[in-house]
């Protein structure tokens, strides 16, 4: 689908000059979380994990609570 490809290239840069970036299945903010979690290693001890995700509408109560 070209056209549609290049729909979504204009919208990336459209986005990126606004310097957010909108989720276009729920019409919301996407945010860059940073989410910590521990990790058990081999060694039985617990290490945190530090990790960015993009949340926005469809993925926040995922993240909130751990599934993600
Ligand atoms: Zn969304």
């Amino acid at each position: 689908m070209p056209k549609g490809r290049a729909f979504a290239a204009r919208l990336a840069h459209e986005i990126s000059t606004e310097g957010k970036v909108m989720c276009p299945t729920c019409n919301t903010e996407v945010k860059k979380v940073k989410l910590i979690r521990n990790k058990k290693s081999k060694a039985n001890t617990w290490a945190p994990k530090y990790e960015f995700k993009s949340m926005c509408k469809c993925n926040e109560k995922d993240i909130m609570a751990g599934k993600i």
